[in-house]
């Protein structure tokens, strides 16, 4: 399985000469929030989602006290430790990407510990994802543009979390992106960001973009 984790490496994934389609994990592919929820119900805590993002929603079940961002993050770690193996995709993906990869390459952009990718990898491709999977750190729009430089229009882009989709949407490249959040309680509860050319929580509606961008670059690639 490809793994790649450096900017460097991103060079070595880097597909050339087709259409791309660069798609986030956690809350696109797989599940996420629901799976974090269960854990930390096994672990004294709840979810309690009054607005966008973990810190400030998770409280002790003891007090029903929210804890701080310091805890959130132990929790995430515990998560990925403990549960990597079985996170659950999100319904319809593989069957959407498999039928974007007939036109397109694909790469996984995951914001994840470099010592957790293999794992990640491994479950992607048992939930029929066996796609190069790019580990990476901060915001994502200098991957994208280093994943895209050798690629063939359109590129298209999905992920949840605001600061990639704006990273992406201003770093340069002309890409097509999707706002994506499996989960209804989150989707409802994010704003809107500018710029963005389809917000969704269901991969029919995705793949139906990714073909519509597919087929706009072909027509206009049989043009020229
Ligand atoms: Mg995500």
């Amino acid at each position: 399985m490809p793994v790649a984790v450096t900017m460097a490496d991103i060079a070595a994934v880097a597909p050339a000469g087709r259409p791309l389609v660069i798609c986030d994990v956690d809350e696109v592919a797989f599940r996420f929030v629901v799976d974090f929820e269960r854990y930390i119900e096994e672990n004294g805590y709840r979810l309690d989602a009054v607005s966008y993002g973990l810190t400030g929603n998770i409280k002790r079940l003891s007090d029903g006290v929210a804890v701080d961002q310091k805890t959130v993050g132990r929790l995430l770690n515990g998560f990925f430790a403990d549960c990597a193996a079985d996170q659950e995709p999100v319904e319809g993906a593989a069957e959407a990407l498999a039928a974007a990869a007939r036109r397109a390459d694909i790469v996984m952009l995951s914001n994840l510990p470099e010592a957790q990718a293999a794992i990640r990898a491994e479950t992607l491709a048992r939930h029929g994802m066996p796609y190069p999977l790019v580990a990476n750190t901060g915001p994502k729009g200098p991957a994208v543009a280093a994943l895209s430089a050798r690629a063939r229009t359109p590129i298209v882009f999905l992920d949840d979390s605001p600061t990639n989709l704006v990273s992406v949407r201003d770093g340069g490249v002309a890409t097509h992106i999707v706002h994506f959040i499996a989960d209804l309680r989150f989707a409802r509860l994010a704003g809107d960001i500018a710029g963005i050319h389809l917000r969704t929580s269901d991969w029919a509606e995705a793949a139906a973009f990714i073909d519509r961008a597919l087929d706009a670059a072909q027509s206009e690639h049989e043009r020229l």
